[in-house]
């Protein structure tokens, strides 16, 4: 394993965290409710790799990926678990039946592309996910289209068996629309049942997400799909649960600069007073939206507040640290963490977007270390 000292900007990840709020996630589960681990996107940023590794060492039933590739790196890793890609598409779908990944199927189109995959492989009763769409209209069939769909798993009864019939909430954290949730839950409960009672065998059904899993214990069914939560984001700044991500970097330079001085591009860090920068590795280009320069964001040096002045470069930026005493070179700042008024949830709102997407900007290029 590398040591944190080995490199100047990493995403360290708290794997007892994950743990942690696995745990919490399943006592919010009625019993033999099974659990999706979503890993997609490189577990929300956390890695492509270990956080699947936990889950499977866990006993969680299944992970979900977006894309086939994800899923073959998994495999290539040594993941031998149930694995669900949502949005996979045509073209991989013989990479899929060689790798035992699992489908989600959302249209006739793509269940007779993937029965044609699982016949060239000469598999039988390939495992598949039918997706539902109860009112969030991104992929899945809408009830008048299970008289078709029925009829067309009839005839590939042989090639594909449904494991599973599953849709997704659009508003599941919201508590201002549930009217809209508590409708996705009756068309689900409908058009989920009338396909599991046409199939010749059992189906599980799954809708609820991680802010389902709390708010909407009676859209459990037979499975959930844990995804925020599992990273430490619960609903309402869940305190039970503990964010897993601190991304740290190392001041590589201090400069003491006159008030006359700027810092940066464009000459847009103005000084108004003598002022100490600290230069440090991490830029646009390892997921540092350049809207938190110029004072919209501040890092965390010996637990004190640095603003980050001037703007964001692609590999680098500066932070002012004029009033935090005794700082040198080589001294770590942290760019966000578990602490109040650094998490990934503030950075969002200083963004104007969510937490999934502050953890999934995190670039690749950025090593991710587990503790
Ligand atoms: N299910 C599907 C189909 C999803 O796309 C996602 C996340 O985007 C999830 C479940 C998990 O949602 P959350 O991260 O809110 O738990």
């Amino acid at each position: 394993a590398l040591s944190r000292k080995s490199h100047t900007t990493v995403l360290e990840v708290d794997l007892d965290a994950m743990t942690h709020n696995l745990n919490y996630f399943r006592s919010h589960l009625r019993p033999g409710v099974r659990l999706v681990a979503m890993v997609k996107a490189a577990s929300y940023g956390a890695g492509d790799f270990e956080v699947a590794q936990l889950l499977q060492h866990q006993g969680v039933d299944y992970l979900a990926v977006a894309f086939a590739d994800e899923g073959v790196l998994l495999r290539e890793r040594g993941i031998t678990m149930p694995v669900v890609v949502l949005n996979a598409d045509a073209d991989s779908f013989d990479a899929m039946a060689a790798n035992r990944l699992e489908p989600e199927i959302y249209s006739l189109r793509s269940l007779h592309e993937f029965a044609a995959a699982v016949e060239r492989y000469g598999e039988q009763r390939y495992p598949i996910h039918v997706k539902l769409d109860t009112g969030m209209h991104r992929l899945g069939f809408v009830e008048e289209e299970l008289p078709a769909l029925l009829d067309a798993l009839a005839r590939c009864g042989r090639t594909v068996r449904v494991a599973s019939v599953f849709a997704h909430f659009c508003t599941s954290d919201d508590p201002a629309q549930d009217d809209f949730t508590r409708l996705q839950i009756a068309r689900f409960d409908r058009m989920s049942s009338r396909i599991a009672e046409a199939l010749p065998y059992p189906v599980l059904r799954h809708t609820a997400n991680s802010a389902a899993i709390e708010r909407f214990p009676e859209a459990q069914y037979d499975m959930c799909r844990l995804g925020l939560g599992l990273y430490g984001f619960g609903f309402e700044h869940n305190a039970a649960l503990r964010p897993v991500s601190t991304l740290r970097t190392r001041i590589v330079q201090i400069k003491r600069l006159a008030p006359t001085e700027t810092v940066g591009y464009g000459r847009a860090g103005v000084l108004s007073r003598p002022t100490v920068t600290a230069t440090v590795p991490i830029g646009y280009a390892d997921g540092l939206d350049r809207h938190l320069g110029c004072g919209a964001w501040s890092m965390r040096v010996k637990g004190r507040p640095a603003p980050i002045v001037g703007r964001v470069c692609m590999d680098s930026c500066m932070i002012d640290v004029t009033d935090i005493d005794g700082v040198a070179e080589g001294d770590e700042a942290v760019v966000f963490s578990p602490a109040a008024g650094n998490t990934p949830e503030a950075m969002a709102e200083v963004l104007g977007t969510i937490p999934y997407e502050i953890l999934t900007s995190v670039a690749g290029r950025v090593k991710r270390i587990y503790l």
